[in-house]
Order: structure tokens, then sequence, then C-alpha cells
């Protein structure tokens, strides 16, 4: 099953691929856009920053409770729409009924495994011919496309 989609309007020049954003640089991007870094955000990024699995909101919100006491679900999840909406993450979704959040917001591959659920980057990229993918419509304009593989990860074969 290939998932052809056309996501987000994004600035592929804000930071060079691979490479994660600095503290220094995701402050900038945060004051340009006229947002603070709170405590609370540089959490939430650091949580997401130490795993690879996109966890989901509700997961991402146990981690960081462990460090932010008293914080609640709404804070999280609202923090992580800004947090989005500024590119410093990206929101993954594979048809499932709630999002995944990954630290890395360039545009990569994810490998997703039909029998745990389990969601991967991949690092080698995969050659995908488009044929048949031409777009006729003049009116539109692709800024970013989503592409995600299924199959059975390792630990499930
Ligand atoms: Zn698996
Ligand atoms: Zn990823």
């Amino acid at each position: 099953m290939v998932n052809y989609c056309v996501m987000r309007n994004k600035k592929t020049d804000q930071h060079k691929a691979g490479s994660n954003p600095g503290k220094e640089r995701i402050l900038d991007i945060i004051k340009q856009k006229g947002y603070r870094l709170t405590r609370q955000r540089m959490i939430i990024l650091e949580e997401l920053s130490k795993v690879k699995s996109h966890p989901p909101a509700d997961k991402l919100y146990q981690m960081v409770r462990k460090r932010v006491e008293n914080i609640s679900f709404g804070t999280v999840y609202r923090n992580l729409r800004i947090l989005k909406e500024l590119d410093l993450i990206s929101e993954l979704n594979f048809g499932e009924n709630f999002s995944r959040y990954d630290a890395n917001p360039e545009n990569h591959q994810h490998f997703v495994c039909t029998k745990c659920g389990q969601v991967y980057d991949i690092d080698k990229r995969i050659q995908v011919n488009y044929e048949g993918a031409t777009v006729h419509e003049r009116e539109i304009q692709i800024n970013d496309f989503s592409l995600e593989f299924y199959g059975i990860c390792h630990k499930c074969k």
C-alpha cells in the first residue's frame, strides 16, 4: 500500500536535512515568530528528540510528566501544535485515529510495521517510480509530499 498525498506547505530552506536544530537555532525560530521558548516547550522538544518511536501525544505526555509535575495533557497537546506550526517538529498520521510526533521536522521516509504498529525512520532513501502520479491541475502548487511504506519489521519477522 503506497500512500501518496499532499502535505503541509513548508519552507525547505529553514534547516538542513538531517541536522537537528541546536538550542540557539530553536530559540531564533521561536522568537522570530513571536513565541517564547518556555521551559515546558523545551522539555517537550527534548523528550521527543530522545526517542525514535514517533510517539502519539499521550505517550509523550507520560514522558514529559516525569519531568514537569502537574503539567496537563491539554498543555502538552497545545504546545505540540505550536511546535508543529513553527516547523520544529512534524506531525504524522498513518491512517490511525491519532497523530504521532517526530522531532525531525524534515521530510523523511517512514516504515510502518503492520504487525506491531512501530514506526521507523528509513535511513536509506527508497527509490520510487512516480509514473502515473503526474499532476494535471495547473491551479495547485505542490510544496511537499508524504510517502509511507508498510510491512513487517525486523522484530516481528
Ligand atoms: Zn513489528
Ligand atoms: Zn521520522
